[in-house]
């Protein structure tokens, strides 16, 4: 079955919303393999949002992602990537307040910066995403 990399962000974890995520990720039928609270550094930051860096709110994410703890989450089932995307919904929390506002970011999300999660975009983004944070060879 396929992985995708999902991410906790500081914002969903102040807001106690982690139960209501964690719920809509089991109630979506994915499994969570891998689970792991950390406080990012910001070198650790700047790095997994590398792509980012030429990007005029890079330093802004890269302290709002520093903020507090993540919560690291490898998900698994058929479809997984995409199917992680379509649950949390679009990067603007604000605008999926409007436009799914059954998704997690339109639930626990604030605006286009506090979005609550991250999700891979891609298979090969959530095979190099997962292996940033678990370094062991991941099996199956
Ligand atoms: P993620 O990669 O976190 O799943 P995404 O793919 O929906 O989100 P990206 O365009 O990759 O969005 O941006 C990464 C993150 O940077 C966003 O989730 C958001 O927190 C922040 N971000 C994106 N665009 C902006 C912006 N214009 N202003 C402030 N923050 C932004």
């Amino acid at each position: 079955k396929e992985k995708t990399l999902a991410i906790i962000k500081p914002d969903g974890l102040y807001d106690n919303c982690t139960d209501k995520i964690k719920n809509a990720i089991f109630d979506s039928g994915f499994r969570i393999v891998k689970e792991m609270l950390i406080q990012l550094d910001e070198e650790s930051a700047m790095s997994f949002y590398a792509e980012h860096s030429s990007r005029s709110f890079f330093s802004s994410l890269v302290k709002y992602m520093t903020s507090g703890p993540v919560l690291i989450m490898v998900l698994e089932k058929e479809n997984a990537v995409a199917d992680w995307r379509a649950l949390i919904g679009p990067t603007d929390a604000s605008k999926a307040k409007i436009t799914h506002p059954n998704s997690i970011r339109a639930i626990c999300g604030l605006d286009l910066q506090k979005n609550c999660v991250h999700g891979s975009d891609s298979p090969q983004s959530a095979q190099r995403e997962i292996s940033f944070f678990f370094k062991e060879k991941s099996s199956g």
